[in-house]
């Protein structure tokens, strides 16, 4: 990259830090709405500071009613998105620094948001800025867009396309680099079915509170006794599966404990409900819990439900089941397919309800797959900026989650976890790397000249 540029990052840094802190300082959590402020104050007062930063490094600023702002530079008509969001995740347990206390510790700043998704928003005004500094004439203006409501319904995004324009092509530094140019398509199902009246009572069982979360533990009280115990042992030995069973007065308190994760990524993961449901089947369950311990068990990939399928640019299809609980004799659960690209979703929802007979199938999510083409001029620019910067390959991935590049037409996620660094996005003690970011800011700055210089 151009000589003057790159040094006019790396003269950022102190200030870039200092600017961090402040940011991460403000506990932007949603909260009650209020006049103004309709994720609440702490993220309005967020975008007070995000847009005074903006506004003193000389771009023209823009709010939307607390919703979301946006910093440009340039005026040519087409313009480049770049989609960051300011609101973050409630802290949660395990800290073991102040997680809005922005403390910097070997080369590493502390607090929640850090990552996730201050620190690569705040890389990417940064490599505007250098820019606007070196005067570089544009073809394309560079419009950073910043959202109050990623991490809970996104309505940031509609409010903000609704009362402006959002521009066709860009990508949103909020996920991981290389670049992820493939999102799944969604479909999410409710389940519902009665409890048998024959074979294994299941007395108690309510297991998971989200469809994308795989089961870490399932508990439930079965109808029996020391026998029914000894039974869950023995099949515990067979399938080397960890099961507990204690015998009480109520009946037999079964533990599956697999092992917990989201429901995009089961690569390496086991769902404790799946294991429950073949395990209660091979105790001699019927009606719906059989059909279910055969046609999902402890299956993620859709297979016995006739939804297996893949695709080179997406991979393989997956399938959770996030919640399952009985409750006055009836039983409800949620099924949460990742489909590819390809995929027919409406094949696949006919195949679901072909292999599930005697289950009622509600559906609750269906979201199409997205997609911008790997010899795009979007991906090819981006992956040599930052194979330039980093040194290291530039690949187009696919994942199963959703990232705010959906947003866009033609929008990618780009950035800003490096291949091998540690995930904290959401998690106890967040950090982000300083080294990092000024890295992320140089291969911004090397993107936004392949796209908009000119
Ligand atoms: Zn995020």
């Amino acid at each position: 990259m151009d000589q003057k540029i790159s040094a006019l990052l790396d003269s950022y840094r102190e200030e870039f830090v200092r600017t961090l802190q402040a940011w991460v300082r403000v506990p932007s959590v949603k909260g009650k709405a209020e006049p103004g402020a309709p994720f609440g104050k702490e993220i309005a007062r967020m975008m007070d500071l995000a847009v005074e930063t903006g506004r003193k490094m000389g771009f023209e600023t823009r709010t939307f009613d607390g919703y979301a702002c946006d910093m440009t530079l340039g005026d040519a008509e087409e313009k480049i998105a770049v989609l960051g969001h300011l609101d973050v995740v409630p802290v949660g347990d395990g800290w073991k620094k102040d997680p809005f206390g922005a403390e910097v510790e070997n080369g590493r700043l502390y607090g929640r948001g850090s990552s996730d998704d201050k620190g690569p928003s705040l890389a990417a005004l940064f490599a505007m800025r250098a820019l606007k500094e070196a005067g570089v004439p544009l073809k394309r203006s560079i419009r950073l867009i910043l959202g109050g409501d990623e991490e809970c319904d996104w309505q940031c995004m509609a409010y903000y396309t609704k009362h402006a324009e959002m521009p066709e092509m860009g990508f949103s530094p909020d996920a991981s680099f290389p670049l992820i140019n493939t999102e799944k398509g969604m479909l999410g199902f409710e389940l519902r079915f009665p409890a048998a009246a024959e074979g294994l009572q299941v007395l108690e069982m309510a297991t998971g509170e989200r469809p994308n979360v795989i089961a870490g533990e399932c508990r439930a009280l079965l109808a029996g006794d020391q026998a029914l115990a000894d039974r869950v042992a023995a099949f515990a030995e067979k399938t080397g599966l960890d099961y507990r069973a204690d015998v009480t007065e109520a009946g037999v308190w079964v533990t599956a404990r697999g092992i917990a994760g989201h429901s995009a990524y089961p690569e390496g993961k086991r769902s404790a409900i799946g294991m429950m449901l073949v395990l209660l089947k091979e105790l001699g369950a019927k009606g719906g819990l059989a059909t279910l311990a055969e046609a999902v068990g402890l299956e993620s990939d859709g297979r016995s439900l006739g939804c297996a399928c893949a695709d080179e640019v997406s991979g393989a299809l997956t399938n959770n089941m996030g919640i399952l609980r009985l409750e006055n004799g009836e039983w409800t659960g949620t099924l949460d397919f990742r489909c590819p690209v390809t995929a027919d979703q409406e094949k696949l929802k006919a195949e679901a309800a072909a292999h599930l007979p005697g289950i009622q199938l509600r559906l609750t999510t269906q979201k199409p797959p997205h997609h911008v083409p790997a010899d795009s001029e979007l991906v090819t620019g981006l992956l040599a900026a930052y194979e330039e910067e980093s040194g290291l390959k530039g690949e187009a991935l696919s994942t199963g989650g959703g990232t705010y590049a959906k947003v866009l037409k033609q929008g990618v996620a780009f950035g800003a976890v490096f291949p091998g660094e540690e995930e904290l996005a959401h998690l106890a003690n967040e950090y982000e790397s300083i080294d990092n970011m000024m890295l992320a800011m140089k291969i911004y700055a090397n993107a936004l000249l392949r796209l908009c210089a000119g």
